[in-house]
């Protein structure tokens, strides 16, 4: 078996994989991303991507493939509490003046292609089933494309394996925050939809969310506890879906008559903070950080952390300062940036709230995007620095 050695292997190239192997390929890296599934492989998601996430993908050039995948601009949100609704234009802010909702089919290709564009090899049916070295990670084993055993090497190892992270058990990251709620989902697609707002409804118990995305359609989701959720699909997945809607967004019903494709997520993981770096390895998006989808910020999150850590990673590898001082300091800004956002999604997803406390949560919320706005706005002022002086 031929072992290559890189400067750093992926484990997972979706959002947080393949953002961060484009960014070290960027710097001139030599890095290999590696995922299990296939090019372009649908998964479990909506596709809201918040402000933050719009964010990077323009400052990494990545906005107009995403328009020309014919994802619609999203200039509103429009929140109902009840009967109260709050219609929130999205302001022309940070270089981003709509939102976006791409499928995970388009998104994550892109995202692939750029890494590949920037010079990492990029492998799929590959199956990191364990790491090399004693007391440093040294590299990755498993399985390639044709079930023949895999190795290779590398300075550091980065697992962005999602939620049931590989990498994570391997090295036995601890978890060192956990939350106490989790929300189930059931989304489908359905077509006539208004494809200019994201729409959001929450009554007592229940919530739900229409999110404009490609090819004429919107994701519409409902979302509850998950014991509410048991109880509903003791009818089967349509009927639930339809009766979770009819009470979460009533107005909705008429225009979901016959959703394609309906997915579920159980819920049946809390929120979690792990430990996310040690000699040789690291962690990022799902597999290092995750909160509840309700508040729809992962894909967010693991852009952003892709960009904190490949900092990191290029700050040592350019000798600018130690690999553990660059990684403590990565994981010490993820979770300054997360932490409100990671206890407001959790008490969300309790649905612990009545109609006036769940409109103060999600404006407690939106403050607290506020740090993750400044600081990706501060990242490009830096820049703008380095390259005038
Ligand atoms: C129901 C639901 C709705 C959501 N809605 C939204 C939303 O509207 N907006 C939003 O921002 N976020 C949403 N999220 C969250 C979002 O999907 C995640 O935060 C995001 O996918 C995390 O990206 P990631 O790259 O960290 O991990 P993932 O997308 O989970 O990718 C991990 C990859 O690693 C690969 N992998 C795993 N193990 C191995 C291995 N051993 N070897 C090789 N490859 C491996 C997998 O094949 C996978 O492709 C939602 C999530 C769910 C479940």
């Amino acid at each position: 078996m031929r072992t290559t050695t890189y400067d750093a292997v992926v484990v997972g190239a979706r959002p947080a994989g393949a953002a961060t192997a484009m960014l070290l390929a960027r710097a001139g890296l030599r890095v290999l991303v590696v995922d299990r599934a296939a090019y372009g492989a649908d998964t479990v998601s909506t596709h809201a991507l918040l402000r933050g996430g719009v964010m990077q993908l323009a400052r990494w050039r990545l906005l107009d493939p995403i328009a020309a995948a014919g994802t619609p601009a999203v200039g509103r949100c429009i929140f109902r509490y009840g009967d109260r609704e709050v219609d929130v234009p999205i302001k022309p802010r940070a270089g981003v003046d709509a939102l976006y909702a791409p499928r995970r089919t388009e998104l994550d290709p892109i995202l692939v292609d750029a890494a590949r564009d920037a010079g990492a090899d990029v492998r799929f049916g590959v199956s990191v089933t364990d790491l090399v070295g004693k007391g440093r990670v040294t590299g990755v084993v498993g399985q390639d494309e044709h079930g023949r055993p895999f190795a290779a090497n590398a300075r550091i190892t980065i697992g962005a394996d999602g939620i049931g992270s590989t990498v994570a058990r391997l090295v036995g990251a601890p978890v060192e925050q956990s939350g106490g709620s989790a929300a189930a989902f059931i989304y489908g697609y359905c077509e006539g939809l208004p494809a200019d707002r994201y729409q959001l409804w929450y009554q007592l118990g229940v919530a739900a969310g229409s999110f404009p995305t490609n090819h004429g359609q919107a994701c519409v989701f409902v979302a509850s506890p998950p014991p509410r959720m048991r109880h509903e699909l003791r009818s089967g997945t349509n009927p639930a879906y339809a009766k979770l809607l009819a009470e979460a967004a009533p107005e909705l019903l008429d225009g979901v008559r016959d959703p394609s494709r309906l997915r579920l997520f159980a819920g049946r993981r809390t929120g979690y903070v792990r430990r996310s770096h040690g000699p040789g390895w690291a962690l990022v998006g799902d597999a290092g950080y995750f909160k509840d989808p309700i508040t729809s910020h992962g894909l967010t999150d693991a852009l952003r952390d892709a960009e904190l850590l490949s900092r990191a990673i290029i700050a040592a590898a350019a000798g600018e300062t130690t690999e553990p001082m660059a990684l403590a300091e990565y994981q010490s800004v993820r979770d300054r940036l997360s932490a409100r956002l990671f206890a407001i999604t959790d008490r969300i997803a309790s649905f612990r709230w009545d109609l006036d406390s769940i409109a103060g949560l999600l404006t407690d919320l939106s403050d607290s995007m506020a740090d993750e706005m400044h600081w990706l706005g501060e990242l490009d002022a830096r820049h703008d620095l380095m390259e005038t002086t």
